[in-house]
């Protein structure tokens, strides 16, 4: 039978096999945890607490200022040690909490169950999940309770969970479909409540089976949700792409998938949300996993947000080799960091140290314009056009050439033969495309 999929895109080895067999661990927390105010996409975090404060888990720290926005909570109970700009992952300073656990976890008392899903109205389940900082914990972190209230008038058919972890080396949604199966259910049919949607497909690539499998086991009674097994290409796990393959709808360029008729959130996001509604507790730890050649023990570990990077990779026994890269998520999209001193945050979903031998021979060579990068392309661009507009600043060309479509997949870079890294430049034309827009309607 063939698999649904989509045009486009590329095949990296997966190497899921270092971490994919190793259960989720629980990391006890460090002494000093930092939590900083943004770990979301939209307005900044307003903190909420003040040096010398007695802290507990799941207290709010600091308070969403809008509706695009987040709360963020304490992972641990202590002291406020601190409040000051401190290096965040996105490589800039952010104001940040500093708390000194206290390693009691005394839980605060107002983390407390909710009503049964049953009798929760849609508007509750909305709050529930803006009260708890739920943001998408895929990477992108877009906060949850904003894409739960669709314009006015909107239909959504589709409820998708996108369990397809397309990135290599990323174990984290494969560990959870097989361990917290029940919670991501339930976090389907909450967000099916707080949406009225009919259906809801569970996704996941072929090389996850297993998984599918034990998730089709656990939905045997329900009749409208469903796993749909698709094909293992990268990158099946994007928005728009998992949508085509999972129901043949097309997102157009500049929409959203409310547009079609779609709502998707990520394993771990819909787990999160059954968790806030079973017991109250916010969003304060995500499952992350260690991986790449300079790790000695590569593992799956439920972290407490907050946790420095350098604590995490203490817990995995430290390097066994000098890494030549550590990258925050996936080596197709994730962040390269220039600091281990850096917190986990909700979007965290990997910590890969990578050696040389890891990252392969990068001797660049001239374009040979072979065309490979237009092929792999999944949006449909032209990636070596676009990174020569890119070069010269041609904003007409570059809008022309629809810059801004480009989701950031990298899978340009990875197919070229030349080495030359398309991506690296396509970003900087897309950034100076969004800046030029936002200057001219300023003016
Ligand atoms: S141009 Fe953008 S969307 Fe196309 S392959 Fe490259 S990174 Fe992906
Ligand atoms: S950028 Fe790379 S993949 Fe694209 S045409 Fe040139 S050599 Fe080929």
């Amino acid at each position: 039978m063939l698999l649904k999929t989509f045009k486009g895109g590329v095949h990296p080895n997966d190497c899921k096999r270092f971490t994919k067999d190793f259960a989720i661990e629980e990391m006890p927390a460090p002494p000093t945890m930092i939590f900083p105010i943004i770990q979301h996409i939209g307005a900044p975090s307003e903190i909420v607490v003040k040096k010398g404060d007695y802290v507990k888990v799941g207290q709010l720290i600091a308070k969403q200022t809008g509706f695009v926005s987040a709360n963020h909570h304490s992972s641990v109970s202590g002291t406020v040690k601190s409040i000051e700009a401190h290096f965040h992952p996105n490589g800039s300073m952010v104001d940040s909490i500093i708390i000194e656990n206290d390693g009691k976890y005394d839980v605060f008392e107002d983390v407390k169950p909710a009503k049964p899903l049953e009798q929760l109205t849609d508007k509750e389940i909305v709050q529930i999940v803006s009260d708890a900082g739920i943001v998408g914990m895929g990477g992108a972190s877009f906060p949850t309770h904003v894409k739960l209230v669709p314009p006015e008038g909107t239909r959504i058919d589709y409820v998708i969970i996108n369990c397809a972890e397309c990135e290599p080396y990323l174990t984290s949604d494969y560990r959870a479909m097989l361990e917290d199966g029940d919670d991501i259910i339930f976090g389907c049919k909450a967000i099916m409540k707080a949406l009225s949607a009919p259906k809801c497909l569970i996704v996941v690539e072929d090389n996850k089976k297993d998984a599918a499998r034990h998730l089709e086991n656990l939905l045997k009674d329900e009749e409208n949700i469903s796993v749909v097994v698709v094909k293992t290409k990268y990158p099946q796990g994007s928005e728009k792409h998992i949508i085509f393959s999972a129901t043949g709808r097309k997102v157009p360029s500049g929409k959203l998938p409310a547009d079609v008729g779609v709502f998707v959130a990520n394993t771990d996001t819909a787990a999160s949300i059954a968790r806030a509604v079973k017991t109250g507790m916010p969003l304060i730890s995500r499952i992350v996993t260690v991986t790449g050649g300079a790790i000695k023990n590569k593992k799956n570990l439920r972290v407490r947000i907050g946790t420095p990077i350098r604590n995490v990779i203490e817990a995995a026994g430290g390097f066994v080799a000098e890494p030549e890269r550590i990258i925050l998520g996936g080596p197709m999209m994730g962040k390269g960091v220039f600091s281990i001193d850096l917190p986990v945050i909700k979007g965290t979903s990997a910590i890969l140290a990578m050696t040389k031998e890891d990252l392969g021979i990068n001797v660049v060579t001239n374009c040979t314009r072979c065309g490979k990068c237009v092929q792999a392309c999944p949006m449909r661009l032209v990636p070596v056009t676009l990174a020569m507009h890119s070069k010269n600043e041609n904003e007409e060309m570059l809008k022309k050439y629809h810059v801004t479509d480009c989701i950031e997949c990298g899978a340009c870079s990875y197919i070229c033969p030349a080495r030359k890294d398309p991506l690296q430049m396509i970003r900087v034309g897309k950034r100076y495309v969004i800046d030029r827009a936002r200057m001219k309607k300023a003016q």
